[in-house]
């Protein structure tokens, strides 16, 4: 069986340090994606090398601005278009305190998260929820509702922040997973983020096999989001702000 000790060993890099039975999760839940695959597209790659550091690795990464604020207390976190559960999943393995809501807007890949959930031990912290992140944003309770909003490989950076700074609490955060692009999509996102009431504090820079430039913008909400936002579903994507 795959031992998953480079994770162990590299998310230490991230400021985490798993225990046995964190590793003995990751293990669970690699043996359940990797099932779950077969028949549910979730991730390109299923084998253990790749889950373990292009999936599980990079969401961990997460532990990089733990310099910028206190990730070991009881946060809220949303995870926007989850998919097969990065980062949130590995995210709610690490940090054991912390609350999960999951959303997707394909409700097949969401079973999974319900099941995975229950086998981890964490489902009565963790609420799955099949929608679109704009209808989300204008549900009260949910607008401005969660400490952190994290989201990997959904969207640029301007048109995931109009899906995620409304859903931010003030003085919450919005950590964004980006490869290359960052920097483009940064300086395209100026007006998308301050419009949404955010600033951003830090790119944290990092690489996982040595070749591969990744980065984790961290956004902090400063201001609350104009009613206007987010726009109605689609509306993002096709017109981003700015
Ligand atoms: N975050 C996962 C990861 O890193 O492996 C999944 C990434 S997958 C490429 C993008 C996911 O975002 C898809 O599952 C898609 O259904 C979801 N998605 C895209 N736009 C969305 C939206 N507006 N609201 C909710 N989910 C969305």
């Amino acid at each position: 069986m795959h031992k998953f000790e480079i994770l162990r060993e590299k998310a230490r890099f991230f400021n985490i340090e798993l225990n046995d039975l964190q590793i003995g999760q990751f293990k669970e839940y690699f043996g359940f994606l990797e099932e779950f695959n077969r028949h549910t597209n979730l991730i390109s790659s299923s084998s253990a090398e790749t889950v373990e550091i292009k999936h599980f690795l990079d969401s961990l990464s997460m532990g990089l601005a733990s310099n910028e604020m206190d990730l070991n207390r009881n946060l809220s976190i949303i995870d926007v278009g989850t998919g097969g559960g990065f980062p949130g999943i590995p995210l709610m393995i690490a940090f054991p305190c912390w609350r999960l809501c999951a959303v997707d807007s394909i409700a097949k890949k969401l079973e999974f998260l319900r099941i995975i959930s229950d086998k981890l031990g964490f489902a009565e912290r963790t609420e799955i929820i099949s929608a679109r992140a704009e209808e989300l944003g204008r549900v009260p309770g949910r607008r401005e509702g969660f400490d952190l909003a994290v989201t990997r490989a959904v969207a640029r950076i301007n048109v995931i922040s109009e899906y995620c700074l409304p859903l931010v609490k003030i003085n919450g955060h919005f950590a964004a997973y980006k490869a290359k692009t960052v920097h483009d999509e940064l300086k395209e996102a100026q007006k998308a983020i301050s419009d949404l009431g955010g600033t951003i504090v830090n790119t944290y820079k990092y690489t996982l096999t040595g070749d591969d430039d990744r980065n984790l913008v961290l956004i902090k909400k400063t201001g609350h989001t104009s009613g206007k936002y987010p726009r109605r579903t689609g509306i993002p994507a096709k017109r981003p702000i700015g």
